[in-house]
């Protein structure tokens, strides 16, 4: 499966979010098809249509999709020198498909800063520059490579050429990879090379407790926003001290917790959902009498290929999927009615899966 990889300076709070992560842990039983690792943490995506879909199929059981995020341990000023644990820091952000970067947004004299003092924007620089670094020699040396070949009149070689220069001005320039524009074509080529800064990226500041209800008056929090805005990204605002405290609690508890503090969803909640979204995920439901489910699709997905997420053998032997879109389904108030209304239709192979279909693959085996 797809994994966000948590980075951040040392102290800034990511053991804590990942510790609230781990303790608000996806019961394992139900996705045996998850990493089990020490530094991956698995948890349930939380989407209210699954309330809804249970609440009209009453089934014996409901069980959410789930996402995996990755600690990253040991980012260090000098990392792309290899200094810290440099190299393998950088080659563990290689393997993820998304980076949240935690910023310290909290000021607390007791806990040390790295730099000395809170300034989130110098802390992301110093993190965003050692992923550009990494980036430009992998860059220099297939310029050195492929530069030499397509001085040889050697067309692939020359269109590669071509990109690695603009990658290389850009990077030189301290910005990363991902705000370049690239056609599909050119896409393929960039995929090779496996840069870090070509990841999409996700600010997660952490504010203290104090700021949760508003962290809009938190000024740093309004710099990391500033800055994410002309950098491309997203910010998500959580407490992480508070995260780890509310990840045990049932959702009844939790809701009541966040509601005394003035929070509608709790930041680990808008995390999850911002780094699936980030990733291009969408959620399709597969319901009846014995299990409402959500599965994780990759959008632009087929139906046969979204059959096979749930087994092997039902996308071998698919032949249609029945599908309603949720809101149709809800609109209707029951899987029958939906059905006497033609809201039920039958999808073939070539039918691209959309966020929120109910479906129910039809196969042969
Ligand atoms: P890491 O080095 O980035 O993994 O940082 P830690 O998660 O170990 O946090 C460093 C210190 O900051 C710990 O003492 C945490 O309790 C504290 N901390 C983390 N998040 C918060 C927060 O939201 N508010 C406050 N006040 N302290 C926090």
């Amino acid at each position: 499966g797809l994994t966000a990889g948590i980075v951040g300076l040392p102290n800034v709070g990511k053991s804590t979010l990942f510790n609230a992560i781990t303790k608000a842990g996806a019961e394992s039983a139900n996705y045996p098809f998850c990493t089990i690792e020490p530094n991956v943490g698995v948890v349930e995506v939380p989407d209210e249509r699954l309330d809804v879909l249970t609440e009209m199929f009453r089934p014996k059981r409901t069980v959410p999709t789930v996402f995996e995020f990755t600690d990253i341990a040991g980012i260090v000023k000098g990392a792309s020198k290899g200094e810290g644990l440099g190299n393998k820091f950088l080659s563990h952000i290689r393997q993820v498909d998304a980076i949240c970067q935690v910023v310290r947004c909290f000021s607390d004299e007791n806990i040390t800063h790295v730099a000395g003092k809170v300034d989130p924007l110098a802390d992301i620089e110093t993190i965003n520059l050692e992923l550009v670094l990494a980036d430009l020699e992998t860059i220099d040396k297939r310029i050195e490579r492929v530069g030499k070949i397509a001085k040889q009149k050697d067309q692939e070689a020359a269109f590669e050429y071509d990109i690695l220069r603009r990658l290389k001005e850009t990077l030189e320039a301290g910005k990363p990879a991902r705000t370049l524009e690239f056609t599909d074509e050119e896409m393929k080529v960039v995929k090779q090379l496996h840069l870090l800064t070509i990841k999409p990226m996700l600010y997660v500041a952490n504010v203290g407790e104090e700021d949760v209800a508003d962290p809009s008056s938190n000024p740093f929090v309004k710099d990391v926003r500033e800055f994410a805005k002309r950098d491309n990204a997203e910010v998500i605002v959580v407490c992480a001290k508070i995260e780890e405290e509310i990840a045990e609690f049932s959702d009844e508890e939790k809701r009541q917790f966040l509601q005394e503090l003035g929070i509608e969803q709790s930041g680990l909640d808008q995390l999850i959902r911002a780094a699936y979204s980030l990733l291009g995920l969408a959620t399709f439901f597969t319901a009846g009498e014995q299990e409402v489910r959500a599965w994780t699709f990759r959008k632009g997905m087929k139906a046969p290929q979204c059959a096979g997420i749930i087994h092997s053998d039902f996308e071998r032997g698919f032949i249609r999927a029945e599908t309603v879109s949720y809101d149709d389904l809800v609109a209707a108030g029951s899987m029958a009615a939906a059905r006497e209304a033609g809201k039920v239709r039958l999808e073939g192979k070539d039918y691209e899966v959309q966020d929120g279909d109910i479906m129910h693959f039809r196969f042969n085996v």
